[in-house]
């Protein structure tokens, strides 16, 4: 499995401004790399670009969007070079929340979760958060199944 692809927005930074593609901050492919073991669909193709200006300082840690692979998490994951481990598990969480809702996607249809009344993300916050809890603390085994979402 090749890793993901990474980019982050251009900002005042000149490096990233020449070449905003290409990054590939080591904590996130880490993240990418651990749920990618355990659910390699869920990775398979990713691409993780940080999210617009307007949006990072929000509550928002992250996005998908419907029918593609790719996601944006929070430029804080990108450009700082030493995580903590609370960040990793944050960066770890929010990897597998926003793949989980491109999962939902492939399994109900694109905007279906949008659109529902049904409580996909509900699933998509209970597994996410058990995934992280089955990786980093072993409190859940087996791994969380994918198989549980709502019909
Ligand atoms: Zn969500």
């Amino acid at each position: 499995m090749s890793g993901p692809t990474v980019y982050t927005y251009a900002k005042s930074n000149p490096v990233s401004r020449q070449d905003p593609f290409g990054l590939s901050p080591q904590d996130i492919q880490n993240a990418v790399a651990t749920l990618g073991g355990l659910y390699p669909n869920l990775v398979n193709g990713l691409q993780i670009g940080t999210l617009p200006p307007f949006l990072d300082d929000s509550s928002i840690g992250g996005r998908y969007f419907p029918g593609t692979r790719h996601i944006e998490i929070q430029d804080k994951y990108c450009s700082k070079q030493n995580l903590t481990q609370q960040e990793k598990d944050e960066l770890l969480e929010l990897i597998a929340h926003e793949t989980l809702h491109l999962y939902l996607d492939d399994q109900v249809g694109p905007l279906t979760q949008l659109f529902s009344t049904t409580d996909y993300h509900t699933w998509v916050l209970t597994t996410a958060s058990d995934i992280l809890n089955y990786v980093r603390y072993n409190a859940i085994t087996p791994p969380p199944s994918l198989n549980t979402y709502p019909r």
